[in-house]
């Protein structure tokens, strides 16, 4: 078998190892086609019937309604940073955003470009290590939506639930926990994921909007920033990011093969409890950063004592074959992202890790 580090890396992050050698296999040729599925077109029977059946499958394993459009972008999460204002957003209307850390500071700066926003609740007093809890909402009334970035993943919090809106579009920064676990997607208006994170590799963002919220922006907004013309054409407008859709669509099978998306809450969750108790059950030699209630299931931030010690155990993990383990340049510490692809054996490698560096620079 290859030889696999302990990848704990936050984006790109680990793919499944089966995922990888069946796009290895299909490298050169796919589907009895004389050619890689990157060569040929986006238009031809084969790569359509992986786009479609890439759709098909999130639908399956989100159990997404009618109603709701999926659509396969380019350009991140950072360009739906944008779209979401210049396609929602009109003149009287509101952006109300939940300030929780980095990820929602970048898509407030973003709205501020095309319209008026709103902080409808901040943890900043908190220096971001919690969510707010949804009674703490103040929602204008004016609001076009309402957004909250779902895991912080520099800070490593995590929404548990999330807010129930009658009146407000619910708009929500996937990135880094889509399909850890099960959603109820007739809760939100809007869903947006990059999926270099947890469904494949870089490339592909994926959108899921109520068509409800499909108009005509009431903003000058080009042609390819549109919801609409991505919509109208099952995102086949221009040239798709076909080999990341392909990507998308392997991974996919893995978690239905793998039982779907409350199977990866169960393992999600096995993975973070095991890190967790690691850190709690230090005696305080490690620290968790984020606060109990909003602890991410996806990125696990700690601290040790000092910056020396924390740049020790950098090293060390990196020599005993640990990748991706040093906290965001923003913030410092320690991050361990548990995405669904990494497995339950990385993390009880990485805990035996944590207790035997303990021994030693305790
Ligand atoms: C990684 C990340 C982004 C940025 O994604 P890009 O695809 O690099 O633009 C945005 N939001 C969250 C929550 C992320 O984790």
């Amino acid at each position: 078998m290859a030889n696999r580090a302990y990848n704990f890396n936050a984006g790109p992050a680990a793919l499944p190892l089966e995922v990888l050698q069946q796009a290895q296999e299909q490298f050169v040729e796919f589907d009895g086609t004389g050619m890689s599925i990157m060569e040929m077109s986006h238009r031809g029977k084969s790569y359509e019937s992986v786009h479609f059946e890439t759709e098909a499958l999130l639908r399956e394993l989100l159990n997404i309604p009618d109603g709701y459009k999926v659509l396969f972008l380019q350009g991140g999460a950072s360009t739906q940073f944008a779209m979401v204002p210049m396609n929602l957003l009109s003149p009287g209307k509101v952006g109300a955003y939940v300030h929780t850390g980095n990820w929602a500071s970048k898509a407030i700066k973003e709205a501020k470009m095309f319209g008026e926003t709103a902080i409808a609740a901040s943890s900043e007093a908190d220096a971001f290590m919690r969510v707010p809890s949804v009674a703490e909402l103040n929602i204008p009334e004016n609001a076009a939506y309402l957004h909250l970035t779902s895991n912080e993943t520099i800070g490593g919090t995590q929404w548990a639930e999330y807010p129930k809106l009658d009146s407000v579009p619910l708009v929500v920064d996937m990135s880094s926990d889509i399909l850890c676990r099960p959603l109820n997607v007739s809760q939100f208006g809007l869903i947006y994921a990059g999926a270099q994170k947890n469904l494949g590799p870089s490339g592909v963002t994926i959108v899921i909007l109520k068509e409800e919220l499909i108009g005509k922006p009431s903003m000058p907004v080009p042609t390819m920033l549109q919801y609409a013309t991505h919509a109208k054409s099952d995102s086949l407008y221009n040239t798709p990011p076909t080999f990341a859709i392909y990507m998308v669509n392997l991974t996919l099978k893995w978690i239905k093969k793998s039982g779907g998306a409350a199977a990866m809450e169960r393992v999600n969750r096995e993975k973070a409890e095991l890190l967790y108790e690691a850190i709690d059950g230090s005696g305080g030699y490690y620290r968790g950063c984020a606060q109990p209630g909003s602890r991410s299931i996806m990125n696990v931030t700690f601290r040790l004592a000092d910056e020396e010690l924390e740049k020790r155990f950098v090293q060390q993990s990196e020599e005993a074959g640990f990748v991706g383990l040093k906290g965001h340049r923003d913030v410092g510490g320690l991050r361990a992202s548990i995405y669904n692809a990494v497995p339950v054996d990385s993390v009880r490698a990485l805990v035996a890790f944590m207790k035997d560096f303990k021994q030693r620079n305790g």
